[in-house]
């Protein structure tokens, strides 16, 4: 059984000194100050009236209180709900009330647009928790708490419909920071570069677990700067990112080998990062960046390997303890490597349901306890996975299958191309076309008909784009994911007029 998170922190505090959040500001909490605050937090949650079970929803701008917080909860056994600060008033009140949310803390302008909502639970400012937090004493002893204990509600990011609420347990979330560090080689002298936010998975339990978990320190920057960012690597050794972070520092001229020359280990996930990406990276800084693939319901699923080779344009391989199949959509029977279907995995750290809605649980696991992760893949001859995109992207045209992923990374290969998107749309007589949005690298004028020769001769004729728009942005969420859905309504009508 692998340690619980919290213990992993008390673990830490057993040394006085050891650093575990340096701070903008230029301040260190150690382990033994950050489990210290972690007590007062948790005697203002008991004296609220929070016991083991209840949900506490946080919506704050990225700080160190918010992890504060997180691990108060975890003391106390209380279930953590962070929410996207981004998020309108309309979709945080949906979130609150789906959750049956005890305590609510936010920030103070969120505290007044929540008078007179239709909301039952308590509203505090993130400010007046923290100034109650002043008990040294510490006289609560922790409830005991157990593997299978729900430790936090996740909304998945969902694009289609209401998100639904992830239920994680203490134990989904300590087997996979454990499978992380053996894998990524974590221990505590790592620095990890924490400039991810930590309302989602992967700043919240993939960077912060891994590194409790480990003992490491990390560097904590209230959101991703890329000066900032070149300015801490010196004294980093690991960074976790998303793939829209490592374009923008390529874009700098400070990213040079003698800024990474501390660095041990540069992490990507939450989108597809680009073999592009990866091979100028690598020339760059002559740093291989590792790509890991994994999802809030399922938290990392695999990773390329530490050692032995990162190979471009796939996710590597699953976790230790972590089964991953890639299974026929339609029969649910096993395809063979080198066949693209759907990707299913089982293992201690998949959610066990979404909250309150068995109906929607139900439909995403196999009978024999497989989850479906909604992604189409294929496992190449030696074991690495490729992600073809997500199964409702696919698109299906004259009948036969495109996966986006194929023809974006044919695209970010031509000059010029910064991002690339390939969605299906309505098409009178090949039911779907495919259509691919671009932008352009700074300073180039692209063409999307020159785009399109470009492409022929590398693509088979059925994948070539029908057109290819260029536009200024794609839109984005909160992760750098790119939003298919958005893009499929706005350009909806490109080949129909009804
Ligand atoms: P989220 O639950 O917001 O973390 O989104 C999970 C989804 O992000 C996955 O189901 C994948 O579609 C996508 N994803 C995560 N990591 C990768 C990756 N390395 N490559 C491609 N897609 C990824």
């Amino acid at each position: 059984m692998t340690a619980d998170i919290l213990d992993a922190l008390k673990n830490g505090a057993t040394s006085a000194t050891r650093p575990f959040l340096h701070l903008p500001d230029g301040t260190t909490f150690t382990y033994a100050a950050t489990l210290a605050r972690t007590g007062r937090f948790a005697n203002v949650l008991t004296g609220l009236g929070i016991a083991k079970g209840d949900r506490v929803a946080l919506q704050v701008e990225k700080c160190a209180e918010a992890l504060i917080l997180y691990l108060a909860c975890l003391r106390i056994g209380a279930v953590f709900l962070p929410l996207n600060p981004a998020y309108t008033p309309n979709e945080t009140l949906y979130f609150l009330n789906d959750a049956e949310t005890s305590v609510f803390i936010c920030e103070a302008a969120r505290q007044a647009m929540m008078a007179g909502q239709d909301f039952p639970g308590r509203v505090m400012a993130l400010a007046e928790f923290v100034a109650l937090a002043t008990n040294d004493a510490d006289p609560r002893a922790d409830p005991p708490h157990a593997p299978e204990d729900l430790a936090a509600i996740l909304y998945t990011s969902g694009t289609t419909g209401r998100s639904k609420g992830v239920m994680l347990t203490r134990h989904n979330l300590s087997s996979n920071a454990a499978a992380l560090v053996a894998t990524w080689a974590v221990t505590q002298h790592d620095v990890v570069l924490h400039a991810l936010p930590i309302f989602h998975t992967h700043g919240l339990f993939v960077a912060t677990n891994t590194a409790i978990a480990a003992g490491a320190a990390m560097i904590f920057q209230p959101d991703f700067n890329p000066g900032a960012v070149l300015a801490a690597l010196p004294r980093a050794t690991v960074m976790m990112g998303v793939p829209t972070y490592y374009t923008r520092l390529l874009a700098d001229p400070g990213l040079t080998q003698a800024a990474c020359a501390h660095m041990r280990l540069f992490i990507s996930g939450s989108a597809p990062l680009s073999a592009v990406t990866h091979f100028e990276w690598q020339a760059r800084t002559g740093h291989a960046i590792l790509e890991r693939y994994g999802m809030t319901e399922t938290s990392m699923l695999t990773s390329n390997p530490y050692l032995g080779e990162r190979r471009a344009g796939t996710v590597g391989m699953p976790l230790p303890g972590v089964t991953v199949r890639v299974a026929d959509p339609a029969t649910g029977a096993a395809l063979p490597q080198g066949k693209v279907g759907a990707i299913e995995v089982l293992g201690p750290n998949v959610f066990s349901a979404y909250w309150r809605a068995p109906e929607k649980s139900a439909a995403e696991f196999c009978s024999d306890g497989f989850f479906r992760t909604g992604d189409m893949g294929a496992f190449d001859a030696d074991g690495y996975l490729r992600i073809v995109g997500r199964s409702k992207d696919l698109v299906i045209t004259g009948g036969l299958n495109v996966y986006p992923a194929e023809v974006e990374a044919a695209l970010d290969d031509l000059p010029g191309v910064a991002a690339s998107a390939v969605i299906g749309v309505p098409h009178p007589d090949l039911g779907e076309a495919v259509v691919a949005i671009v932008t352009a690298r700074p300073g180039v004028a692209l063409d999307g008909e020159a785009a399109r020769s470009a492409l022929r001769g590398r693509l088979a004729n059925y994948k070539l784009p029908k057109v290819i728009l260029v536009e200024p942005d794609l839109p984005r969420k909160a992760l750098g994911k790119v939003q298919k859905n958005v893009l499929r309504d706005q350009f909806r009508a490109l080949f129909t007029t009804g």
